[in-house]
């Protein structure tokens, strides 16, 4: 559609420019009213639920640095109770984190937005050669198949910095071995930008998998460091992780075990899903995953009808939605803090539902709720959640 490669629908192209001019006069700000802007006959021309359609109101009139824009120093004059902007992240003494293109790194910007799949040469097939990883020392976390390190993957033109799933030694015959090969070849059918993507599978002293790294781990535990992020920052993480579920819903991908803890993030603007460990493909004729039993489950993640029925779908994904989004909202604490599993479950039978997080803008909390409609044939699909996302980011971003 565009030139840059990374640019292939309008809403990013809107993105892109709302955070640099890159050649503008300066960066886009306002959305013009439909109809009435100097480009108002393009909104009307997308339909509402198109990835362009609400962001396209912001083809308008170009402004001056008024509004904050994100990664942008400076210039916000909100003070530290405004709902929707309730800390300010633009404060000199404030830490950023980005990417090795710097802090204010957007996910444009990163070597993780493109597809390493966009280059045939490069990633032709699946395996990494050993000889072409280097491993570093420090650890960036341990999961069910042991830990993950960061690592160098040397390929034919550049290098990339990688995460490296090790699978434990003890592990490499067993179950555990097929388990994460089952990952590994789940994870090869996914591509995008908000989804941390298989580079390949490297088979050495131990089996390995090679993903794409996000450098800032797991959004609960960033949230609980940083608690000065604004919910404008917060909206546009969860924003991107919908992204990336409407991506997994409309091919048919159910993710099982979408929390908090699952999103890793590559910069403070950047969030990525990962984890497939649990997720499952769902055949041409259904549309949902029935279980052979119950297992080692996040309950607390799980709609009525995953511990009721053993069903699985997109729809069960949106409930688990909602419970991350509330955990975002609260900066990281835990959902249903202090109660068991089956207290759970009971509060959530007699038709209540967790109070909104401090500070939660009522839209925030409205979309949660509906994520937890009881029913999950009137409960809203990730088509309908992400708009409302991204319609609440730009509106608070004025
Ligand atoms: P997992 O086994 O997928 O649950 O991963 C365990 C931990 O390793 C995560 O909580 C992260 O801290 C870290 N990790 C996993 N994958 C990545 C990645 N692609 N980039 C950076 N850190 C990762």
């Amino acid at each position: 559609m565009f030139n840059c490669p990374r640019i292939s629908k309008i809403f990013q192209l809107v993105e892109h420019y709302s955070y640099k001019p890159d050649g503008l006069l300066c960066v886009l700000t306002q959305p013009c009213s439909r109809g009435d802007g100097d480009f108002g006959n393009i909104a009307p021309s997308l339909p509402q639920d198109h990835p362009g359609g609400a962001a396209s109101g912001f083809f308008s009139r170009l402004k001056n640095y008024s509004v904050p824009i994100p990664g942008r120093k400076k210039i916000w004059g909100g003070s530290r109770n405004n709902t929707t902007d309730n800390l300010n992240p633009y404060e000199a003494n404030i830490p950023h984190y980005g990417s090795s293109k710097g802090p204010e790194a957007m996910p444009m910007d990163t070597e993780v937005y493109e597809s390493p799949y966009a280059d045939p040469d490069e990633l032709r097939n699946s395996v990494v050669l050993r000889e072409h990883l280097i491993l570093e020392d420090g650890e960036l976390g341990s999961g069910n198949f042991g830990t993950v390190l960061k690592g160098t993957y040397k390929m034919k033109k550049a290098q990339k910095q990688v995460a490296v799933k090790i699978l434990k030694n003890s592990d490499n015959d067993g179950a555990m071995r097929d388990e994460m090969l089952r990952e590994a070849n789940l994870m090869q059918q996914l591509d995008n930008p908000y989804i941390v993507r298989m580079i390949g599978i490297c088979e050495s002293e131990n089996l390995m998998l090679v993903m794409e790294l996000a450098d800032l781990g797991p959004l609960n535990k960033f949230l609980q460091k940083n608690r000065y992020l604004s919910v404008k920052n917060i909206t546009e993480l969860v924003h991107q992780v919908s992204m990336g579920m409407k991506y997994l819903e409309e091919n048919n991908f159910v993710h099982r075990d979408l929390a908090a803890r699952n999103v890793l993030l590559v910069t403070q603007h950047y969030a990525k899903i990962s984890d497939f460990g649990l997720s499952k493909a769902l055949t041409e004729e259904e549309n949902y995953y029935k279980s052979k039993g119950h297992g080692k489950w996040p309950v607390k993640w799980y709609a009525p009808e995953c511990m009721n029925y053993l069903k699985f779908s997109s729809k069960s994904d949106v409930w688990s939605f909602g419970v991350l989004m509330w955990e975002a909202f609260s900066l990281g604490q835990k959902p249903y803090k202090g109660m068991k599993g089956n207290e759970v479950m009971q509060m959530i039978d007699s038709g209540r539902r967790m109070e909104p997080p401090a500070n939660c803008p009522d839209e925030m909390y409205d979309l949660m709720k509906k994520c937890w409609i009881f029913k999950f044939e009137e409960r809203p699909g990730f088509a309908v959640v992400e708009p409302r996302l991204r319609d609440f980011y730009y509106d608070i971003a004025q």
